[in-house]
């Protein structure tokens, strides 16, 4: 590992998508990559990337702004498909907060993402339409990472959509496996597995990573 070039990305690590939040958008198990990353932040990152998923109250990738739409459906937005979601990490609110167990000590930048009610941000580099982006490759450039190790929640959403970003935005890329929550079926996560890996991103696990 090397200080200057890596970097940790931490996706997403808020209430409102764990069993604590169980009327906003719990991904099942997510909880449990809290201890996960935190033994990677005691470790081998010097530094690390927070984001946090920070809507407004009445943000377009909600169901309840879609009369008639359900949670879980597709719907076409200007800029391609759109899943439509609970409502959740409302700004201010407390499962919009970063997990109070998470590690901060290491953390340089905490990146709020989704803010623009027209349109999402499932990836920390750009927003859902591919093109409009975050500032964080320039941020990351300009502070000498070259290697962008990503955790957290979800895949195969936030997570593997920062990840290919990355990847096209030409950082070296890995994701941690298993400190990544996931959601839905087996299929889909494989299919994006393998779409990354065909980008060169690498899978890993903690293990690669922290000394037996
Ligand atoms: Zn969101």
């Amino acid at each position: 590992m090397n200080a200057q070039e890596d970097l940790l990305l931490v996706v997403d690590p808020q209430p409102t998508f764990m069993a604590l939040c169980p009327d906003e958008l719990p991904v099942p198990g997510a909880e449990a990559v809290i201890p996960a990353i935190n033994r990677l932040l005691a470790g081998p990152f010097a530094r690390a990337v927070v984001t946090q998923d920070w809507h407004g109250p009445d943000h377009l990738s909600f169901a309840s702004q879609h009369p008639g739409r359900e949670p879980y459906e597709v719907l076409e937005m200007a800029y391609g498909p759109q899943v439509l979601w609970p409502d959740h990490a409302v700004q201010g609110s407390a499962g919009a907060a970063i997990h109070p167990d998470l590690d901060m000590s290491r953390v340089a930048l905490i990146l709020r993402k989704g803010m623009r009610r027209e349109i999402d941000s499932y990836s920390a580099f750009r927003e859902n339409d591919r093109t409009t982006g975050t500032g964080l490759a320039e941020w990351m450039r300009g502070i000498g990472v070259r290697r962008v190790f990503i955790a957290g929640i979800t895949r195969p959403y936030c997570v593997d959509w920062s990840a290919a970003d990355a990847a096209y935005l030409g950082f070296d890329v890995f994701v941690i496996e298993d400190a990544c929550a996931r959601l839905g079926p087996g299929q889909a996560l494989d299919e994006s597995k393998l779409a990354l890996e065909a980008q060169g991103v690498g899978f890993i696990t903690t293990a690669d990573l922290l000394p037996g």
